[in-house]
């Protein structure tokens, strides 16, 4: 059987720590999208990582990681995350990287930060590391792919090709230093040395595990908000976000993916530029986010401030029914036990007209929230097991969410430990 675990919102909902968890009960993990561009926040006994190409459950020694055909891969990185991790302590994991999965180029990164410089203020607040070129060339049909690198001819021939058409942009657009094939071509084979162990048929390898009744869990990158296509289009990532995608990403039959769990944050955080309907600011968004997370809501990749705001419901919903959501994890909860009051946007208020759907990017520049207030429950819920045990405030919050979002909330997380939930 095979379980998603993806976003419903803008991304850092928590899906590491979820996936982490669930990788317990699982076999095999697998990252289907999205490269080194974002990052999972995992605490554990072995301490506190941060992973951006690993599959979170690289701690257990039970699972295989698996990186699918639809990563960006990042060879460099995801060898220097092996390392970071095994020498806190953590048994060297199993790692299969598949040899459909393409490889970032140093020379994406220089494209994403070129780009960024020539943009200057109407930029996409790219992370730079080089996804919105990597994908580009993934779909102009002039990436390279793992198993290329054992043509060493055929390779050579590509690369001399590629430098050429990069160098007409490189020269006349942005003025920088050209590509050398030579270059270009020792960098495909250091990456060669590193990938050779770990190269497999990731989807035969899928089918063959599905066939023994293995249990998988495909993780996602970001959530449903930045999907390319049902997000908010451009200020989205290259990949798309979304549970169905992961058939395509991880290469298995779509009609396996039984369980989709959506990972829905109980306020609001967005990194990038783009409407953000329920967005707060000034001292109040500065203490949600001091407070949010585990140590504060700053990105895991870039230690940038994210963006702050009440929980959306508007965008949860959209979000939860672009998944194909079977059940909500619902987390960070723990984090508004401070507030006396807690908004929730429950519509949006486009030209005078209240939606509760959402919607294209046009019309969402123009929304503004509409609120309902709930009542705070002003304590500290980490610690408690049960769904009872909770204060009938916090129940009152979630019951109201799940509501509005109209998805169950089947778990509820109240802390950022592997331990730190509440099944309902
Ligand atoms: P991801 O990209 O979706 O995995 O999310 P991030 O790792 O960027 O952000 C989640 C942050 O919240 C991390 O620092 C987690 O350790 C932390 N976290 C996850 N669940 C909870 C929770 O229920 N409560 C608290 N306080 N922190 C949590």
């Amino acid at each position: 059987m095979i379980k998603a675990v993806v976003g419903a919102n803008w991304g850092d909902e928590g899906k590491g720590k979820i996936t982490d968890m669930l990788a317990k009960e699982a076999d095999i993990i697998v990252r289907f999208q999205g490269g080194a561009n974002a990052g999972h926040t995992i605490v554990n006994d072995y301490g506190k990582f941060a992973l951006h190409t690993l599959p979170s459950g690289v701690f257990y020694n039970h699972t295989t990681s698996v990186i699918g055909n639809g990563v960006a891969l990042n060879v460099p990185l995801v060898f220097k995350e092996i390392q970071d991790i095994v020498s806190k302590g953590v048994p060297t994991p199993k790692i299969l990287i598949s040899d459909r999965a393409q490889m970032v180029m140093s020379y994406h990164i220089l494209f994403d930060q070129y780009e960024e410089e020539r943009l200057g203020g109407k930029s996409f607040g790219s992370t730079k590391s080089g996804i919105a070129p990597f994908y580009s060339d993934k779909f102009a049909k002039i990436g390279f792919q793992v198993s290329e690198l054992f043509d060493e001819e055929a390779l050579k021939e590509k690369v001399a090709g590629i430098c050429e058409k990069k160098n007409v942009m490189l020269e006349y657009l942005y003025h920088k230093p050209l590509l050398k094939p030579e270059e270009i071509f020792e960098e495909l084979m250091s990456y060669k040395k590193m990938l050779e162990p770990y190269v497999c048929d990731v989807s035969l390898f899928l089918w063959n595990a599905l066939k023994e009744g293995k249990e998988i869990l495909l993780e996602g990158q970001l959530g449903s908000l930045k999907d390319p296509d049902h997000g908010i289009y451009p200020m989205v990532t290259s990949s798309s976000t979304l549970a169905g995608y992961g058939a395509v990403g991880a290469g298995v039959p779509p009609y396996e993916i039984k369980k989709i769990i959506t990972v829905c944050k109980a306020y609001s955080s967005a990194v990038g530029a783009g409407a953000f309907v329920s967005e707060i600011f000034g001292d109040e968004a500065d203490e949600l986010r001091r407070r949010g997370g585990d140590g504060g809501e700053f990105g895991a990749t870039t230690g940038r401030p994210r963006r702050m705001g009440w929980f959306d419901a508007v965008a949860s919903k959209y979000g939860c029914r672009m998944q194909g959501t079977t059940d909500v994890a619902f987390t960070v909860l723990d984090v508004l036990g401070y507030l006396d009051e807690i908004p929730v946007c429950v519509g949006y208020d486009i030209d005078g007209k209240v939606t509760t759907d959402f919607p294209t990017t046009t019309l969402l520049e123009k929304a503004k929230p509409v609120y309902e207030t709930l009542p705070g429950w002003k304590c500290d819920i980490r610690g408690i097991k049960k769904y009872e045990d909770l204060p009938e405030n916090c129940r009152k919050y979630i019951e109201f969410v799940e509501e509005k979002i109209g998805f169950p909330i089947t778990m509820i997380s109240n802390g950022p430990g592997r331990d730190d939930i509440i099944y309902r």
